[in-house]
C-alpha cells in the first residue's frame, strides 16, 4: 500500500517520532501549523473518521488517550488543540486517520488563531 503514514510507522520514512506504543506512533508534523504540531496516527490503516467500523473502537480510544502523554512530553498540558480533518472538503490530504494537536505558547503574537485556527 502506498501510504506515507504506514511508511512512517514501519520506519521506512525517517520522521521525528515523539512517543509511540503498541496502537499509535506520534511524530512532528513537517510543516507545523503551531509552535507544536504533532500527528497521532494508529498503527492500523483506516482512512479517515468516515472509515471507522464498531471493531475499531480501540483505535479511536488509542488516539485519543495518547493525547495527554503526547502533551506532557511536549510540556504543553496546560493547554491543546486536537482536531481531525476528514475528507479533502475537510482539508484531509493524507488518507491515513490522524489526529492534529497543535498548542501555542502563552506569549505567542498570533496567540488569537487558537480562538479559530483551521488547519
Ligand atoms: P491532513 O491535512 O489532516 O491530512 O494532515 C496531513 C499532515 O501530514 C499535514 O499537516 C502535513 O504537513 C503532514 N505530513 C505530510 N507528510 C509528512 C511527513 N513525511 N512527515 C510528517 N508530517 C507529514
Ligand atoms: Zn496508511
Amino acid at each position: 500500500m502506498d501510504c506515507i503514514f504506514c511508511k512512517i510507522i514501519n520506519k521506512e520514512i525517517p520522521t521525528e517520532i515523539v512517543f509511540e506504543n503498541d496502537h499509535i506512533v506520534a511524530f512532528k508534523d513537517i510543516h507545523p501549523k503551531a509552535p507544536t504540531h504533532i500527528l497521532i496516527v494508529p498503527r492500523k490503516h483506516v482512512e479517515s473518521i468516515n472509515h471507522l467500523g464498531s471493531e475499531d473502537r480501540d483505535v479511536i480510544v488509542e488516539i485519543i488517550l495518547a493525547a495527554p502523554k503526547v502533551a506532557e512530553m511536549m510540556k504543553t498540558k496546560d493547554g491543546y488543540k486536537l482536531a481531525f480533518n476528514v475528507g479533502r472538503k475537510g482539508g484531509q490530504i493524507v488518507d491515513h486517520l490522524h489526529m492534529h494537536l497543535l498548542a501555542w505558547p502563552e506569549d505567542d503574537k498570533e496567540a488569537k488563531r487558537k480562538e479559530v485556527a483551521p488547519i
